[in-house]
């Protein structure tokens, strides 16, 4: 199958009928919870392969902020969100497979593997297949669906500001990267720095206004290129379509950090 042919086989499949019912499954209803009180979680399930990934969908009052968890794996950022939500409206999107950052799944007799937040682009659902093992059309075409509904939850631009919460490995990815010698210098427009904090501990933004709202709280910053590395990830998405978004990365033992660095970002 060529490219253009399995661009119109993921189109279609965004489009079904079926795919758009499941979705409408998981919309939560925004209007009726008081602030800081949840409401039932609302669950949806995407089978991938041999696979049931679980897309939750949690509210704490009407509107606010959406944060986002895609590796489930990165716990600590979860719990700093639902700490932050004790007290501000909000929704928290979990996605759950087998507490892991990858996922894979056999479909065809096949095994294969994905980073659930390099689906975004169609140039990184095939990068990341690759990276971890096989490609197939047809596993392109399962993961598409996942990101769908993902994005189907992220649509509705009422709420402002979808934050997705990471964590990483101390002296591995930070913000030290997206300076001019580091490996992501090319997704960077402008990086601020806090030598008082570690560079772990980091957001990288898609907005100037986000970006100046930060650095001037003295935290670590990175405003992202208007044309960053298509890698597939959620950030390279929400750049593409111009609307503001964040990641907020924090080593797994800052939970109270990263509880402050998400209060600062939801602070008028
Ligand atoms: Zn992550």
């Amino acid at each position: 199958m060529g490219q253009r042919d399995r661009r119109s086989a993921l189109t279609r499949a965004w489009t079904s009928a079926a795919f758009l019912s499941a979705v409408s499954l998981a919309c939560p209803t925004w209007s009726q919870a008081e602030k800081g009180s949840a409401q039932s979680p609302v669950a949806h399930t995407i089978n991938i392969g041999d696979q049931k990934v679980r897309l939750t969908v949690e509210t704490f009052g009407a509107g606010g902020l959406r944060f986002l968890n895609l590796h489930e794996n990165e716990s600590t950022s979860v719990l700093a969100a639902r700490d932050v939500l004790k007290s501000l409206p909000g929704t928290l999107i979990t996605v759950h497979n087998k507490g892991t950052r990858l996922i894979s799944f056999t479909l065809d007799g096949q095994t294969f593997t994905f980073d659930p937040n390099r689906i975004f682009t169609d140039a990184g659902i095939e990068r990341s297949l690759r990276k971890y093992g096989p490609y197939s059309p047809s596993a392109h075409h399962q993961i598409a669906i996942l990101r769908g509904a993902i994005l189907e939850m992220l649509e509705d631009q009422a709420s402002p500001l979808v934050i997705a919460l990471h964590n990483n490995t101390p002296g591995d990815y930070s913000i030290l990267e997206y300076l001019p010698s580091g490996s992501e210098a090319q997704s960077a427009k402008e990086v601020f720095v806090n030598p008082a904090l570690s560079p772990d501990d980091f957001f990288l933004v898609t907005a100037p206004a986000l970006f100046a709202k930060l650095r001037s709280a003295k935290f670590n910053v990175v405003l992202q290129s208007e044309t960053p590395v298509d890698d597939g990830s959620l950030s390279v998405w929400f750049q593409q379509q111009h609307r503001p978004y964040a990641n907020v990365e924090a080593l797994p033992t800052h939970q109270a950090v990263q509880r402050s660095m998400l209060g600062a970002i939801a602070a008028p």
